[in-house]
């Protein structure tokens, strides 16, 4: 079982993929992190592919939580968010402070300021454009559709995603339907209707997204079925399925689809579709529905990303200070911890040279793969380390190098882009 609220750091990234379905990116996404197979699977990332092909509105959310400082293994879904806004999303992030106070304590007043000055600010000096950024606490859709939400969700249920127990907190309860309607509510009417939506996410976050697809489909009217020779639709519910049914043959048919309906099984047969018609039939019948379903939600998306090894080797951790890099590090600070990390090399320089080092298990080498665009200078690296040509001593020089020129800029941007921290906030009141 994946849980969402252990400390653990999963490395086994293929036996994860096995047992929980997660499958494989394509080579759809020309970005590093998805070729260098930093983000390492996907749910459903076929509905983002379609809408970019498509020119059509999708949505990339994420949320941070605010409490401590953003530190660089945070950086890669900022970069999956940029990425993906590049690519025409609308991008929601939630700040978590219902979150942070219930577990943590810290006072909404407190992470506001924590969320604006070691978060929102460091996002915008990388370059995240002008989006929606909004405080759990504040933004008043997103709780009742998570109030409504709970009606579709039991606990046998979250007992067998989560493993929860009589004993568990009903904060256990509540958090993952919160953060199912940080990413479904974006798609209700005031925000563009439904739509697909990418979720950049860790692995021991996939229960919340199995969570949230399921309680996405359960409001569904139309339920779009795959089969082997195309696609079939049922109508969810025990009203009177023919106004759906009529409606959605002439939304079809406008569409040069043929139908075959049968009333009594609730059901349209779509004779001349292709079972990879499904992604656009879902998206035809949900932008139908949402005239008459105020929770229509098109499944979320995901994508998984690898969890940057932290400095000492394990999790980065802000209980180990010297683990992570924080973006708000003075840039000296984090040349010193760079230079004491733990490195994947041999343990004299003769043996380096003779055997070269093991950059698949270095985390210095993971400040190159994750933070540096450049493929070609990556690639580099990598083989003078495995080919014996390059000695851990300079090659963390080059990266503490690399890193503090990345927070020099970061610093040097700080003032311009707190001027513009109100471009960013659903709620303004600063
Ligand atoms: S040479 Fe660089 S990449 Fe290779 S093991 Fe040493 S520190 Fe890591």
């Amino acid at each position: 079982m994946i849980n969402p609220w252990s400390s653990k750091q999963y490395f086994d990234y293929e036996k994860l993929k096995k047992d929980f379905g997660i499958e494989n990116t394509d080579n759809f996404f020309n970005h590093y992190l998805f070729t260098r197979r930093l983000i390492f699977g996907q749910r459903s990332i076929s509905y983002i592919e379609f809408a970019i092909k498509n020119k059509m509105p999708f949505n990339a959310v994420t949320g941070l939580m605010p409490s401590g400082e953003m530190h660089l293994g945070n950086k890669i879904t900022i970069d999956q968010m940029m990425y993906f806004q590049s690519l025409g999303a609308r991008v929601t992030i939630a700040v978590a402070d219902l979150e942070s106070y219930a577990t943590r304590g810290i006072s909404f007043e407190k992470a506001r300021n924590i969320a604006i000055n070691n978060y929102i600010v460091n996002y915008i000096s990388m370059g995240l454009k002008p989006c929606n950024i909004y405080f759990q606490s504040e933004n008043f859709d997103m709780q009742k559709t998570a109030y409504v939400l709970s009606n579709e969700t039991n606990m046998s249920e979250l007992k067998a995603i989560y493993g929860l127990e009589d004993s568990s907190s009903i904060l256990h309860v509540n958090a993952p339907i919160i953060q199912a309607s940080d990413v479904l509510h974006v798609q209700l009417g005031k925000y563009g209707g439904p739509a697909p939506t990418i979720v950049p996410v860790g692995v021991d976050q996939d229960p919340h997204i199995r969570l949230m697809r399921d309680l996405a489909q359960r409001y569904r009217i139309y339920n779009v079925k795959k089969e082997n020779t195309g696609i079939s639709v049922y109508i969810r519910g025990k009203n009177d399925p023919h106004e759906f049914i009529d409606r959605a043959v002439e939304i079809l048919s406008k569409n040069l689809y043929k139908t075959e309906i049968n009333y009594e099984y609730r059901s349209i047969k779509i004779s001349n579709s292709v079972p990879e018609d499904d992604i656009k039939i879902d998206i035809i019948l949900a932008n139908l529905e949402k005239d008459f379903n105020d929770m229509t939600f098109i499944g979320p998306s995901a994508t998984f990303q690898k969890l940057e090894t932290g400095l000492k080797g394990g999790k980065m951790s802000s209980s180990v200070p010297d683990s992570l890099i924080s973006l708000n590090d003075d840039p000296k600070e984090a040349e010193r911890k760079i230079k004491n990390a733990v490195t994947g090399g041999k343990k004299t320089i003769e043996e380096q040279k003779q055997f070269g080092g093991n950059p698949d298990i270095c985390p210095v080498f993971e400040l190159y793969a994750y933070h540096n665009p450049d493929n070609e200078y990556v690639t580099r690296v990598y083989d003078e380390c495995k080919g014996g040509a390059r000695m851990c001593g300079s090659c963390k020089a080059e990266a503490a190098e690399n890193i503090s020129k990345f927070l020099k800029d970061l610093k040097e941007k700080r003032d311009e882009s707190m001027t513009k921290i109100n471009d960013y906030l659903m709620n303004k009141s600063l």
